[in-house]
């Protein structure tokens, strides 16, 4: 895609701080980092989220996710995340798919696990796993 940041620093038109790279798959710092050496897992190929991901793309972005992790704890995290937005409303704002993966140097720092809600009884959870099984 000509006018998408991520295709164009994939393409080497745009600067990156690369840490890993191979034939489907870039990770480069993010420049805003969370925690310093949160890096972002991008294909190669533009996929604009997660939908558009073709069968088979994804092996190599998890590949990719496990060897930036082992090199983060490697480093000194004490462990990491792995998280992805998908469309404005779940917060993305590059409009073309990528990982964030972010160490973790202890425990509870921020990004605390997000507040749990419940369900109302065991048939609204019910109604909603038929309702996500309805599209599958
Ligand atoms: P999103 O909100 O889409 O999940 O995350 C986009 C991320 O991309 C943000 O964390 C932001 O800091 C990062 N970002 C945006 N533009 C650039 C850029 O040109 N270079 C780098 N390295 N990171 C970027
Ligand atoms: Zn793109």
């Amino acid at each position: 895609m000509d006018n998408c940041i991520f295709c164009r620093i994939a393409r080497g038109e745009i600067p990156s701080t690369k840490v890993y790279e191979d034939e489907h798959v870039l990770a480069f710092l993010d420049l805003a980092p969370v925690n310093p050496g949160h890096t972002l897992v991008i294909p190669k190929n533009h996929a604009g989220t997660l939908l558009e991901l073709e069968t088979g793309e994804g092996e190599a972005l998890i590949v990719a996710m496990r060897k930036i992790g082992k090199a983060l704890m490697e480093g000194g995290a004490k462990g990491f995340n792995c998280l992805s937005n998908n469309f404005s409303a779940a917060g993305q704002e590059v409009m073309h798919l990528h990982w964030h993966v972010i160490p973790r140097y202890s425990a509870n720092e921020f990004l605390h696990p997000w507040p749990g809600g419940k369900y109302e009884n065991g048939d609204e959870m019910a109604r909603m796993a038929a309702r996500i099984k309805e599209f599958i």
